[in-house]
Order: structure tokens, then C-alpha cells, then sequence
């Protein structure tokens, strides 16, 4: 492959943006950037709830290659984080790559010419058409209608997925949801045009979004009505804010504002002691959650709705200073006995009681084990990516799959982290992209697709980690399957990730030489 070949990544968030500004380092310039969103920054421009903000702290939730002096707290806003996605793009001249407004509609590995056709929708008439017949990509290349638009195409030699793994929103299934006469909108799609004052919102969820907007709806809403199905472990946020001084010195001596990036990632990876290898390790966690309930909360009957059954960390470990203080106010009331249906403007529950509300809020989260929709990815013989996972989602370290030569992925299973910051563990996957992209054109590789085998014996490993993490003692959460097959996190620590990711591992690969034209001459060897 050489340096010319055409390279499309897809997403604008932490994982496009920084494969981009990697690859024009290393001096490739062919290569794309696809956004479905009118602007870049992908979660951090798709959710912009109030109160959304960073639960990692900043200094360590950023580029190691673009530390930020001017954070103005410990745990910045997202306002203040996807300014900054945006200052890197400009920065590293990245937006003459990105093509906004840009949704992937499938990507086709074509074994002839070895390399990708993607198909992109820039019409809104044709994806609003989609979305509203509940199609999912993929579906567009059997449909019918002539009166809408083509897809565009192009051809890829190589496709990166930078689409994390949490953009599709989830929806809980109520009988009669459909009859509510109210306002009803999901996290990701906040309307802030709506005003909460005077009204009665009932919020479905109480996890990490929710915990966040929740205090801000509170703040204005006549009542407010929190459906909770499993309260979440909650400890103090460490959060103040980065005062000019620390802030003028981290911009004159940068050294001082790694060093404290080096030491928020020490003291975040020591809970890797507790989550994997010692669950025990973690009744510590459990006190000082217990104790912030008592601190936070008088009412002893709150006080026992809000206290998990389960152990800490199974489910992610939250931090907020503000949630049990709004929960305690007056106008709220935690609701813990389930949605039997909707009726109307009417939410009943288990029991029957029934409730008035102008407006739901879902704060149920997102589809974290269909990260890809059906049919969008389809490698060797047409094969898709979702039946390729048919018993759960697996790559090579998290990065490749067997059947989808030439495709890579950031964030992709395995890889996420209930402890620290995933811009490490995405940083350490763009290096391993990098550096396969370099053997492949030192070598005059077409294609490269990870051996069977090697995916296999690779997921047994991550699988005989995991099955002694504290993830595995018995709680319900979106890290694990409903085969209980925990195909999102990273079982350990996240310098052994970025060991294992530093050099492209060639001989786990077919590697498929460039074609060789009739009548070309091949150099002797
Ligand atoms: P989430 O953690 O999956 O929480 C969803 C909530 O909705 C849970 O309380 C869940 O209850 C509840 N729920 C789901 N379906 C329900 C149903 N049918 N009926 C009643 N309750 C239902 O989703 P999220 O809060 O959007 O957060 C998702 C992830 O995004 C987080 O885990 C985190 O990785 C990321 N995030 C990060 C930040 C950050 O600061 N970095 C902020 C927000 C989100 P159960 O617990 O019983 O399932």
C-alpha cells in the first residue's frame, strides 16, 4: 500500500480526530474525515445536556500530545471540551478533511480490487426518510424507492471506525409510551428550548446522565418525578476550579502540568488493584460511597432507596457533589416501584398509582452492545460486521476483526474503562493503526486481516481476566451482554494496553501483496 492510498475515518470525536492529526504527522495526507453532526467533537458535541461535563479529570482526559494549560476546573464542562476537540482540528489543520453533515450508510469490502466502497448519505430528506421508517443503514441497499436520492460512493483502501461505542440512544419499552401527550426527548437530543418552569418532568434513569442533569432540572421544575430502577454508587467529585495562577504556571512551565497528568494517571490506575485482580480492595470505595450518603441525605427512607445492593464498581462508579442534595429537595420524589405503563399524560406504576406529567426526560443511556447498526459494515463475502459478532462483539485488541481486512477500530470491544481516561487507551490504538499503515506500505501490503486463531486465543485472555473482575459478580449493566459476555472493558491496567499496542504485530495478520499488473515488471530479489 502506498502513502497515497486513501484512508476514511469515520467520526469526529477523541479517536477521528486524533488518528488525523497522527496521520499528518506521519505524512499522510489522503485521507477523510466523516461526520454525521454539524460540527466535530462527537460525544462531547451529541450530548450537551445541562450539567454535562467530564467525570475523568481534564489535565488526564485530553491529548498527551496537546496538554491544556487553560482547563478552568479539575473536571471540565462539555462545552469547554468540545472547544477544545475543535481547537485541535483547526490547530492541526484537520477541517479540510472533515466533511460534516456526513452520515456513513455502509462500508463494502470489495476482495477484488482489496479495499472499501463507502457509501455516505449527505441528504437530510433521504436520512430523515430512514430514521423515520426505523431503517438502519445497511437496509438501504435492498430498498426500493427511486424517488430518493443515491447514496454517494467512494473507495477506501483502508477504513477506520472512530464511532465509540455509545451514540445510539436506548429507549425503555412501556406500554403506551407512544399515547404520552407530553414533551419527551432522550439525554443526547436535549431541547433547550423547553422551559421546566412550573412543569412536572418525570426523569427515567438515574446513571451517569442522568445524575448530572437531573440537579439542573430541578433547579426550575415545579416537580419532579425520578423513575429509578438501580441506584448508582456515588462518591464526592474532586472537582474546584484551576485558579489563574496554577493556570498561568501550567502554561510557562509545561513540565509542571504533565507531571500532574502523570500523577492523576497513577492514582486512577491503582484502582485497576481493586476492580480485577482483588475485588476487596474495594469495600474502601464502598465506606466513603456509604458515608456520602449520610452526609448528603437526612431522610432515612431516601437514604435507603438510594443505597445500592450491588458491589461497587460491577456497575460504573459515579462522582457528584449535587445529586443527593436535588433528590433530597422538596419537588423531587425517587420512584422505585417500575413503569407499568403510560397512559396519556399519565405514568402508572407497578402498583397502580397513577401521575400527572408534562414532560420525560430518558436518561436511559445507549446502545452499548449494537454500537454498529445491522448492515453498515460488511466485510469478505458480503459478510456483516453484526453477524460476525452474532455471540458478542470481539476484536483484536479491540482494533481488528477476522473477515474485515483493511478495517480498524478505535474503541472498539474491550477497550473501554471503568477506571481512567479513554483518550489513553484510544491513543494507544491510532499508534497500533500507524504503525500497521507503515509496515503495509514498507512491505507493499494490499491488505492486512487479523488470523482467526489469533482472534480467538486473543479474546480467551481478555475473557479469563475478566472472569474474576468485580464486573462479573452478578450485576445488570450495559458492559455485559445478555449472555453475560462482558465485551467492553479492558480488564487491567492501561499501560499493558498500550504495551501490547505499540508495534503492529504483523505475523497474527494475512498480509496480501499489492497486485501484481500483466506486463509489469517484478523486481528481482
Ligand atoms: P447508563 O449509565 O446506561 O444509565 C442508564 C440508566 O437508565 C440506568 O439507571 C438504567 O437502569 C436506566 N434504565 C435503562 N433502561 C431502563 C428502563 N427500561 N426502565 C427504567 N430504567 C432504565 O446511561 P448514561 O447515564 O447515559 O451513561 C452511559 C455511559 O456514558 C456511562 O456509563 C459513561 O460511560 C458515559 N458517560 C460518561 C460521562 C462522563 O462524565 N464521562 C457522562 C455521561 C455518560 P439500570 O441501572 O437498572 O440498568
Amino acid at each position: 500500500m502506498s502513502k497515497t492510498a486513501k484512508i476514511a475515518i469515520i467520526g469526529t470525536g477523541f479517536s477521528g480526530l486524533g488518528m488525523g492529526i497522527k496521520l499528518k504527522e506521519a505524512g499522510y495526507d489522503n485521507f477523510v474525515i466523516l461526520e454525521q453532526s454539524d460540527d466535530v467533537g462527537g460525544t462531547w458535541h451529541e450530548n450537551h445536556y445541562p450539567g454535562c461535563a467530564c467525570d475523568v479529570q481534564s489535565a488526564l482526559y485530553s491529548f498527551s500530545f496537546e496538554q491544556n494549560p487553560n482547563w478552568t476546573r479539575m473536571f471540565a464542562q462539555q462545552k469547554e471540551i468540545q472547544a477544545y476537540l475543535r481547537s485541535c482540528a483547526e490547530k492541526y489543520d484537520l477541517m479540510k478533511h472533515v466533511r460534516l453533515n456526513t452520515h456513513v450508510a455502509g462500508a463494502r469490502f470489495d476482495e477484488k480490487t482489496q479495499s472499501w466502497t463507502v457509501e455516505t448519505c449527505d441528504s437530510p430528506e433521504l436520512w430523515a426518510y430512514m430514521q423515520k421508517k426505523g431503517l438502519n443503514p445497511g437496509d438501504r441497499l435492498d430498498r426500493k424507492d427511486k424517488d430518493l436520492p443515491e447514496f454517494s460512493a467512494f473507495k477506501a483502501d483502508v477504513v477506520v471506525s472512530g464511532m465509540g461505542g455509545l451514540s445510539t440512544p436506548a429507549y425503555p419499552s412501556i406500554k403506551g409510551l407512544d399515547t404520552f401527550t407530553g414533551k419527551s426527548f432522550h439525554s443526547q437530543d436535549w431541547d433547550h428550548d423547553y422551559d421546566f418552569k412550573g412543569k412536572r418532568v418525570a426523569v427515567i434513569g438515574t446513571g451517569a446522565s442522568a445524575i448530572q442533569f437531573v440537579p439542573e432540572v430541578a433547579k426550575d421544575a415545579a416537580h419532579l418525578d425520578l423513575y429509578q430502577r438501580t441506584p448508582p454508587w456515588i462518591v464526592p467529585k474532586p472537582d474546584r476550579e484551576i485558579r489563574p495562577l496554577e493556570r498561568m504556571m501550567f502554561q510557562k512551565f509545561p513540565q509542571t502540568l504533565n507531571a500532574f497528568r502523570q500523577s492523576i494517571y497513577w492514582m486512577l490506575e491503582a484502582r485497576v488493584l481493586g476492580f480485577v485482580g482483588n475485588p476487596r480492595i474495594l469495600k474502601i470505595g464502598e465506606l466513603q460511597a456509604r458515608r456520602h450518603i449520610r452526609n448528603q441525605i437526612k431522610d432515612k427512607e431516601l437514604r435507603r432507596k438510594v443505597t445500592p445492593d450491588f458491589h461497587f464498581g460491577c456497575k460504573r462508579v459515579l462522582i457528584s457533589n449535587n445529586y443527593y442534595p436535588a433528590l433530597a429537595q422538596g419537588n423531587v420524589d425517587v420512584l422505585t416501584d417500575g413503569i407499568r405503563e403510560v397512559r396519556g399524560n399519565v405514568i402508572v406504576d407497578n402498583n397502580g398509582n397513577e401521575r400527572e406529567v408534562d414532560c420525560i426526560i430518558y436518561g436511559t443511556g445507549f446502545k452499548a452492545q449494537d454500537p454498529i447498526p445491522a448492515g453498515m459494515v460488511r466485510g469478505r463475502n458480503g459478510q456483516d460486521l453484526l453477524d460476525a459478532w452474532k455471540n458478542g462483539a470481539e476484536a483484536y485488541k479491540g482494533s481488528t476483526i477476522h473477515g474485515f481486512p483493511n478495517f480498524f477500530m478505535l474503541m472498539g470491544p474491550n477497550t473501554g474503562l471503568g477506571h481512567s481516561s479513554m483518550v489513553y487507551m484510544i491513543e494507544s490504538q491510532i499508534q497500533y493503526v500507524l504503525d500497521a499503515l507503515k509496515k503495509m506500505q514498507k512491505h507493499g501490503w494490499k491488505s492486512v486481516e487479523v488470523k482467526e486463531d489469533a482472534l480467538s486465543k486473543y479474546n480467551a485472555s481478555i475473557h479469563a481476566k475478566l472472569g474474576d473482575s468485580v464486573w462479573q459478580t452478578g450485576c445488570k449493566s450495559w458492559y455485559v451482554n445478555e449472555n453475560g459476555k462482558n465485551t467492553t472493558l479492558w480488564p487491567g491496567f492501561t499501560w499493558q494496553f498500550r504495551q501490547q499496542t505499540r508495534r503492529f504485530d504483523a505475523g497474527q495478520y494475512v498480509c496480501e501483496p499489492e497486485a501484481v499488473e500483466v506486463g509489469e515488471v517484478t523486481p528481482a530479489l
